[in-house]
């Protein structure tokens, strides 16, 4: 049987197009698919400062950059929304809403959605107020106040982290309780410059000259509602792996993410993923692009065998 593709690149985010980068060079017959524009979320990130190389990079400008290597080296890039993948043993069948190819291997390198408030305007703001990573866009909002969402240890471990760079930091958390650990919690307390709203939810963001001005924030037991004044919104309510089209697929998932072994490789033979999409400790650019490269040479040396 001939087949379309040997491997087949599923996301063209960092860790997808690493990937492709990796394995055209190794002379393998590769495509990558994405249901967006190539670069992925990177894409949605005004600046970044911690990609070893570049001390300030748009993330749409390193998107592009990653982008144009994969189309100087030659990678066929398709537009798809892959619903499906196939597992026929010495072959795989990848389907998108339109079309249908078949290959030996297949990268899955979908990354992850951050969960949304639901409100009005907050795709509109993201990058103007609004993030989902501390880690990345504090410095942003250097001396400025801000508000967190969330209770779990993520939240609280990013409140933390931001109270050293912000102004202040207002954690609004819909529970009377957070669910983060005892000691996270006593440190969250003690810190002077976090406050606490718990059984309290945002219900509106409010902005000025296109960008977050403050929230309206309710709280359930005074049935109060009242206005946080802040630059940055901070959103920890959890993150949704990309995975749902994986789920006929034999694969062992933890939470929806993909399980993979330390050279990317799923429990089913001729399936790997990396990037954002998989079970790990540290979701980020320099992580996925690791990744990525590890899953393509594992596809290379199991494709040689
Ligand atoms: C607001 C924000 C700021 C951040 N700032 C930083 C930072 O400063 N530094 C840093 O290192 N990291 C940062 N990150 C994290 C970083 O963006 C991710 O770690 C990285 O993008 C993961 O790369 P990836 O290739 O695994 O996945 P992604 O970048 O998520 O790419 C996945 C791709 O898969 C595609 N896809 C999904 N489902 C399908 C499907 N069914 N069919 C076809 N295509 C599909 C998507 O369209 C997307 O293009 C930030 C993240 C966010 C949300």
């Amino acid at each position: 049987m001939i087949l379309n593709f040997d491997v087949i690149v599923i996301g063209s985010g960092p860790a997808g197009m690493t990937a492709a980068i990796y394995l055209k060079r190794a002379n393998v017959n590769v495509m990558m698919l994405d249901k967006n524009a190539p670069g992925g979320q990177i894409n949605r990130i005004a600046f970044i400062e911690n990609y070893p190389g570049f001390s300030n990079v748009a993330g749409s400008d390193l998107a592009y950059n990653m982008f144009m290597q994969t189309q100087e080296l030659g990678v066929p890039y398709k537009y798809g929304n892959v619903v499906s993948i196939k597992d026929e043993g010495d072959y795989k069948v990848v389907k998108t809403e339109q079309e249908e190819f078949t290959c030996k291997s297949v990268i899955i390198a979908t990354g992850r959605k951050p969960k949304e408030l639901g409100l009005e305007n907050e795709k509109k703001l993201i990058g103007r107020g609004i993030s989902w990573c501390a880690i990345c866009d504090a410095t942003l909002f250097k001396d400025k106040d801000v508000v967190v969402v969330g209770g779990g240890n993520c939240a609280l471990i990013e409140s933390l982290y931001l109270s050293d760079i912000v102004n202040s930091v207002t954690i609004v958390h819909r529970s009377s309780e957070f669910r983060a650990e005892k000691i996270m919690q006593d440190r969250i307390f003690s810190n002077p410059k976090i406050k606490v709203h718990f059984n309290s939810v945002v219900t509106k963001l409010n902005i000025a000259d296109n960008k977050l001005e403050g929230v309206q924030v309710f709280n359930k037991e005074e049935e109060k509602e009242s206005t946080i004044n802040a630059a940055g919104l901070f959103i920890f309510i959890g993150f949704e792996p990309s995975t749902e089209y994986v789920r006929d697929l034999n694969i062992a998932t933890d939470n929806n993410y993909i399980v993979v072994d330390n050279n990317m490789r799923t429990d089913t033979p001729g399936v790997y993923a990396c990037g954002d999409v998989i079970k790990k400790e540290l979701y980020q650019i320099t992580t996925s692009v690791a990744e990525g490269s590890i899953a393509a040479m594992s596809a290379v040396n199991d494709l040689k065998e």
